[in-house]
């Protein structure tokens, strides 16, 4: 018989004890005490519903990830030559939690497409292990429970590639009330209510975020459902408050959440943590829109179906736009761009690759071009001569071996609750 309390302690005791060997660079110590207390979280879920629960789960998921980014980092100096397995902070760390997020697809071929490594496999299979949808880190700077806006990225609409309709829509319900007050006025439109942003994952979701606040001046709170429910209780409900206190406290401001599913799931099952937290989130909603000062929320997911359906009533979430796969244009913007200064000698037909990337998100397609430098690079490293060149056969090779991570099944979940919203 398990003792559920023992169970909370212990797990509690060795997230404690994990915590103080990483802030001492005991990495491996801490992947160890990350580890038991992940374990003790699954022991006690199961103990009580003969099934883990969800919110004991990501807690748990959430443990096992730490486990696994502290393994990584006692793992680093061995392998110097390798690719950085937790690189520091922006896009190249979001890069890091794609290749988590392509495990999840299920598709070994995917992963191994597109994120080469054997350490980074290894990860994403303990994850699958555990069943775990691990989660994207996120952008947004939390210490404790202390919420700071991002700093400006600099991006802006001309930077995201194709989405004009979502583009046009954003700028209509978010940014044009900022600036034409009057005009919305006359026509006694309503301006409130957050965004709701789905779609699959890669599409441009959170450059749209960045770019709203760029363009609006707004201090963006950029975070991720599963940094807000944390690892231990009361985290949740703790770091809801914080996070929205702060941006309150900005009076010009837009928090941003992505993986919204993960906070606000559907109601109704017996997990008691998400039973407390999504009122809160409501509550909290309620009072944003409420507040002086500018301020608003957006949410993205991929899945949509998930979602507790008060939260998708306005004000708290008035518009649902979709953020689809990029169309053959956006991908041949997106190579134009980003292959604009790699070296080569010949014409590169872009029609044609982007036709050749057809079902690719731009997430894929920047991480493609990323592929096609490493033979140059690696030609240059054999031979000891930087004078290299992207080859032809670089691009049938690396074509060859890439598979697009988003996957049917995802789309067709999409289009499914798209037509039950209808
Ligand atoms: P999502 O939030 O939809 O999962 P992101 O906005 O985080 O996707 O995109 C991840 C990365 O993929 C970006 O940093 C960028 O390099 C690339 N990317 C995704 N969508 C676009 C887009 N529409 N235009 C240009 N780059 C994109």
């Amino acid at each position: 018989m398990i003792d559920m309390e023992d169970e909370i302690s212990l797990c509690e005791q060795a997230a404690g004890r994990a915590r103080q060997l990483e802030a001492r660079g005991d990495f491996a110590g801490a992947a160890k005490a990350y580890r038991e207390a992940a374990e003790c979280m699954l022991r006690y879920a199961s103990g009580v519903q003969g099934k883990p629960s969800e919110d004991s789960k990501l807690l748990a998921e959430q443990l096992l990830k730490k486990a696994l980014s502290c393994k990584a980092r006692q793992e680093q100096p061995a392998a110097a030559d390798g690719p950085a397995l937790t690189p520091p902070v922006g896009d190249e760390k979001r890069e890091t939690d794609k290749s988590v997020q392509t495990a999840e697809t299920g598709d070994p071929a995917a992963n191994s497409g597109t994120f080469a490594g054997s350490n980074r496999s290894a990860i994403s299979r303990d994850l699958k292990h555990y069943n775990g949808a691990a989660r994207k880190a996120s952008a947004a700077s939390i210490e404790g429970s202390v919420f700071r806006p991002e700093p400006p990225t600099g991006v802006r609409f001309s930077d995201i590639a194709g989405l004009e309709e979502v583009k046009r829509q954003v700028r209509l319900k978010l940014i044009e009330p900022l600036k034409h007050p009057e005009l919305y006025k006359r026509f006694d439109k309503s301006t409130n209510g957050g965004i709701l942003l789905y779609g699959p994952p890669g599409t441009g979701k959170t450059m749209i975020a960045r770019a709203v606040t760029e363009e609006a001046g707004l201090d963006l709170f950029s975070v991720c459902g599963s940094d807000i429910i944390g690892s231990r209780f009361g985290d949740g409900e703790r770091n809801l408050r914080a996070l929205f206190d702060a941006a309150r406290a900005s009076r010009h401001a837009m928090i941003f959440c992505d993986e919204f599913e993960v906070l606000a799931p559907k109601r109704g099952g017996r997990s008691t943590v998400m039973n407390r937290l999504v009122p809160e989130l409501l509550m909290q909603m309620d009072g944003f829109v409420k507040a002086e000062g500018t301020l608003i929320v957006m949410a993205a997911t991929n899945r949509p179906w998930d979602l507790d359906t008060a939260v998708l009533r306005p004000p708290r979430i008035s518009h649902r736009i979709y953020v689809g796969l990029p169309d053959f244009e956006a991908r041949k913007f997106l190579l134009m761009h980003h292959l604009e200064k790699v070296p080569r000698q010949f014409p590169l037909d872009y029609d044609w690759l982007a036709v050749e990337l057809e079902g690719c998100n731009c997430a894929d397609v920047v991480a493609f071009v990323e592929m096609l430098k490493e033979p140059s690079i690696q030609r240059g490293l054999n031979t000891g001569r930087d004078e290299q060149y992207l080859l032809p056969e670089d691009i049938d090779e690396v074509l060859e071996a890439f598979h697009p991570s988003v996957q049917a099944a995802d789309l067709e979940a999409l289009s499914r609750w798209e037509a039950s919203q209808a």
